[in-house]
């Protein structure tokens, strides 16, 4: 899916402002903008964006806030074959605004927090992070799919099962808060 038309992301906003407002922003990252990014996957084509739709709201108790989805396609490497594999990376994600740690200690636990500065917060690196977060740890080809796969059946004893191998979406925690507290 192209959206070659489709505006880029600003990349830096004053999140606050945006928040007091109940702004919703819409565009695209490229992929090639994003290095930690590129440095964990094993490519993506040329041209390809990460598209990112961010709802700044307040809540009740003037809590700033931000409801993101995104979703990118990506090649990963298959970790049976280290053969290139296609995936659609999606996520979404409720972040609360910041600006120091003890106001993120603050936070109710279903928020994550997005530590900026006060009138400055660059999205794309926000974006990034998420990214990162749903990246699998140990991405598989389905099996049938997978060149690796008569190796892999010449060493097992075959059953009946093709039991997909149990994947795990998480990502250890210390990565995630190490990621949650780097400023920008
Ligand atoms: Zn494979």
């Amino acid at each position: 899916m192209s959206k070659a038309s489709s505006a880029e992301l600003p990349k830096t906003v004053d999140p606050y402002r945006l928040a007091e407002q109940k702004i919703v922003l819409e565009g695209d990252i490229p992929l090639k903008a994003l290095h930690r990014f590129g440095d964990s996957v094993y490519g993506f084509e040329d041209g390809a964006v990460c598209h990112v739709k961010l709802s700044f709201s307040m809540d009740s108790e003037r809590r700033r806030m931000v409801e993101g989805e995104l979703e990118t396609p990506v090649t990963l490497e298959c970790q049976r074959c280290m053969g290139p594999m296609q995936k659609t990376l999606v996520s979404r994600f409720t972040l609360g605004l910041v600006t120091s740690d003890e106001q993120a200690q603050q936070l109710p636990k279903e928020l994550e927090p997005f530590l900026t500065d006060e009138f400055s917060a660059n999205l794309w690196s926000m974006t990034e992070d998420e990214l990162l977060l749903v990246l699998p740890p140990f991405p598989l080809h389905e099996r049938d799919e997978c060149p690796a796969r008569e190796e892999l059946e010449a060493f097992e004893p075959v059953d009946s099962g093709d039991e997909p191998v149990k994947k795990s979406g998480d990502n250890p925690f210390s990565v995630l808060a190490d990621l949650k507290t780097k400023k920008h």
